[in-house]
């Protein structure tokens, strides 16, 4: 089954016409999506999305970027958020970003740091967001002990040696439409990461891939994720369809 593991549909690129979205993705074989929120006013939307479509999954969390519109009485509401509803069904997105620098790498630790307790205590899985911050997201899982988490690492841009440390810790990998950019040059990290622990996404509404480069990125577009990764590992569309729908089922229990 094709699955959309990552996808912001409560962002205002969809506020004209999200139903016909959701009916594209459909009619493109995706069986499940997940849509994350990134602060506590878009988690609320989120699950307000989900509750509205069957197939579409919540994740909820407060990600790096919006840290500077989060308050600390934030943190608790949304492990409040998470427990109520069925349909959140990770903590995300969540993570270190020192590529945007509006937030300093001191204020994003103890929130990151919070949010992964949150999973732990919901035993949710997390999906985590890092962009530039490899280095210092390593030396804070080294210094806290922690080796083992549950989740994804999404929109993956770390080496061939970061994958092989993430996924030591059993975390999963997935790749969005970059992939099938002309220019993306980490064909060796992609192929790096074992089919068995990858999971396919678009992170729409950016990065959107080859063909349809240049409009906005939808969830029915992680048919050319699909596609890129199956040429990429030799193997069949249909079966890396497969292999990642399982993947994404295992770990978000949906
Ligand atoms: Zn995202």
């Amino acid at each position: 089954m094709l699955t959309d593991t990552h996808t912001h549909l409560h962002f205002d690129q969809y506020a004209a016409d999200l139903p016909e979205v959701i009916e594209r993705a459909y009619s493109a074989g995706v069986g499940k999506i997940l849509t994350l929120g990134t602060d506590l006013s878009s988690c609320r939307q989120t699950i307000q999305i989900a509750r509205r479509f069957d197939k579409i999954y919540a994740a909820v969390g407060i990600h790096p970027t919006d840290i500077f519109r989060s308050q600390s009485d934030d943190l608790p509401l949304i492990k409040d958020l998470a427990s109520a509803e069925n349909k959140v069904v990770a903590i995300g997105e969540i993570g270190l970003d020192l590529y945007w620098k509006e937030v300093p790498l001191q204020r994003q630790l103890p929130v990151f740091e919070k949010m992964l307790e949150i999973a732990n205590d919901l035993d949710r899985p997390v999906v985590i967001h890092n962009r530039d911050a490899h280095p210092e997201m390593r030396s804070f899982f080294e210094k806290q002990g922690i080796d083992h988490l549950k989740g994804v690492m999404h929109s993956f841009s770390g080496s061939a040696d970061d994958a092989q440390y993430y996924l030591s810790m059993g975390l999963h990998i997935s790749f969005t439409g970059v992939i099938t950019f002309k220019n993306y040059s980490e064909l060796k990290v992609v192929k790096s990461v074992p089919v068995n622990r990858l999971l396919l996404e678009t992170d729409s509404p950016f990065l959107t891939p080859v063909p349809k480069r240049g409009k906005r990125n939808e969830p029915a577009f992680v048919q050319y994720v699909a596609l890129k990764l199956a040429e990429i590992y030799g193997i069949d569309l249909q079966e890396m369809k497969e292999i990642t729908g399982l993947n994404a089922q295992k770990l978000f229990g949906w």
